[in-house]
């Protein structure tokens, strides 16, 4: 079986390190690859090594150009191009639908190419600050990053944390989710053949104990983390604290002080369908919403409000496609469903399911588990339910839709829709644009898609509101995220 191991100072680490363990194939239980977990001394190594290249004389961090940063961005992009299909074949094993993967692969290149068009772009600003002075602003990267990543989008959202940080000259250390290393992997690898220098890009292999180390390690100058509301609790909290990992040296540069962190958390988001929007097409992206990546997606669109007069009619449309997604093999090009990443997802949902049946839910569609091996579980869509029961208050992660009550009017749906505690994502069907333009202005999150859902182009940032968590990615926002402003002002003599 493969065993996959941690990336220290640009070498893969042998047996010295932490414990190994075995990650099953969701689709059938059986052993997928094996995972040696990184060390505490391969984290310290790890942030050494990044401190060193970033710090060194070398061509990467603070000395680099931007030219090199762009020219090694975008080379990496095109090996990645060219390891296409090898690299959505390691999404795949988590149970994402390899159709998914390899948009997900094609959307991750598109992100590296648009940071490496900003690398040599990045400046700061002048003042007329009058004949006696000179005044200005430099922008500066921000040094040793801990870039910690959920199982659902491995490789997307290692690119959307590792372009613009790259792009902007810093030292990275990415900690995948246990049950996903393996393109975060195969992505450093790639990343040395393109140019970039030992220690500009680690990778720390295990689970949230690997997690805490890096957030609370003291010489690690910003940390950026998407996951579960829950745990960014937790490491917004080691931030805030200031452990210094039994690293006295380290710490006293901090002075245990808090550091920056960008939060990109859990969500629940709601997608409306006005009277007259353009049903056909609507459909299409509602079910998009729901059940891409089996649900499995921060920005799922779980909680759908229908307008009355349309309310019967296109639930019948959802309804009906949703009996037409192929559940089964990810591996399959028509598989449009695959299992859930594992065991302990796959009884989260049912668990989900079963409590608002016993609440009085209707199960309009699906609601069981497919099979007996593999954590697949059925499209499902649950209705009768009030705006505040948990199913629909609270991020499922897994294939289901819940329709609540139909709304009159778009003032009502803009108001249930922020009735949640998350505030990441919405999505509003209509062709009126008073209906647009209130939703847009009035929803209480940091993204919404018009008539489309799920399209996340690298130019527009994505960002989370209230429990959704804080900070951006992409975008030029995500450039802020990792470069630091210095004013500078110069008295003439
Ligand atoms: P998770 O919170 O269980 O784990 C995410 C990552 O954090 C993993 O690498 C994990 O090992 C690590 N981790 C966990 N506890 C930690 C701790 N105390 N200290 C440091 N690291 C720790 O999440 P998951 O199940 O992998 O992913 C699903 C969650 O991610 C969902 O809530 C989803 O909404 C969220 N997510 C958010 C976005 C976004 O952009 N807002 C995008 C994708 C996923």
């Amino acid at each position: 079986m493969r065993v996959l191991r941690s990336v220290v100072n640009g070498i893969v680490v042998n047996a010295s390190a932490g414990p190994s363990r075995v990650v099953c194939s969701p689709v059938d239980g059986s052993p997928a690859f094996t995972v040696q977990d990184a060390s505490r001394d391969d984290v310290h190594r790890s942030v050494l090594a990044a401190r060193s290249a970033f710090e060194g004389g070398g061509d990467w961090g603070r000395r680099s150009t931007g030219a090199h940063r762009r020219d090694m961005l975008w080379e990496l992009s095109s090996l990645m191009l060219k390891e296409r299909s090898a690299l959505a074949e390691q999404e795949a094993v988590s149970g994402k639908p390899v159709t998914d993967a390899l948009a997900d692969v094609d959307a991750s290149v598109e992100c590296f190419r648009f940071f490496a068009g900003l690398a040599d772009k990045l400046h700061g600003r002048t003042f007329a600050a009058g004949a006696s002075h000179r005044s200005y602003t430099l922008r500066e990267p921000v040094g040793v990053c801990g870039l910690i990543t959920p199982f659902n989008y491995p490789l997307l959202l290692a690119s959307w944390k590792l372009a613009p940080a790259l792009a902007a000259g810093n030292a990275c250390i990415v900690k995948p989710a246990p049950q996903t290393p393996s393109s975060t992997l195969t992505l450093a690898a790639l990343a040395r053949r393109a140019g970039a220098p030992a220690g500009a890009l680690d990778v720390l292999l295990g689970g949230s104990d690997i997690g805490a180390w890096l957030a609370a390690h003291p010489d690690v100058d910003k940390l950026s983390f998407t996951g579960s509301t829950a745990a960014g609790a937790r490491v917004a909290s080691l931030l805030a604290s200031g452990d210094n990992a039994g690293d006295a040296a380290a710490a006293a540069q901090h002075a245990g002080g808090p550091r920056p962190a960008t939060l990109e958390l859990g969500g629940k988001n709601s997608v409306l369908v006005c009277a007259d929007a353009d049903l056909d097409a609507a459909c299409t992206h509602v079910v998009d919403a729901g059940f891409s990546n089996m649900g499995q997606n921060c920005c799922a669109g779980s909680r759908l409000l229908l307008h009355r007069s349309i309310h019967d009619r296109f639930l019948d449309m959802v309804l009906e496609r949703v009996k037409t997604l192929k559940v089964g093999d990810p591996m399959d090009p028509s598989t449009r469903i695959g299992p859930l990443v594992d065991e302990a997802a796959l009884s989260r949902v049912l668990g989900f399911i079963e409590r608002a049946k016993r609440d009085g839910a209707k199960v309009l569609v699906g609601g069981k588990r497919v099979q007996s091996k593999g954590y697949f579980v059925e499209p499902t869509i649950v209705t009768n339910v009030a705006d505040d029961s948990e199913i629909a208050m609270e991020e499922i992660f897994g294939p289901i839709v819940t329709v609540l009550a139909p709304f009159d009017d778009i003032q009502e749906a803009v108001l249930r829709a922020n009735q949640t505690r998350y505030g990441l994502a919405a999505g509003i069907f209509a062709r009126d644009t008073t209906s647009t333009e209130y939703a847009i202005s009035n929803l209480k999150t940091g993204f919404v898609w018009v008539n489309n859902y799920n399209d996340c182009p690298p130019f527009l940032s994505l960002g989370g509101r209230k429990a959704s968590g804080y900070g951006y990615e992409m975008g030029m926002e995500a450039l802020d995220e990792f470069t630091k402003k210095k004013s500078v002002h110069i008295l003439l003599q």
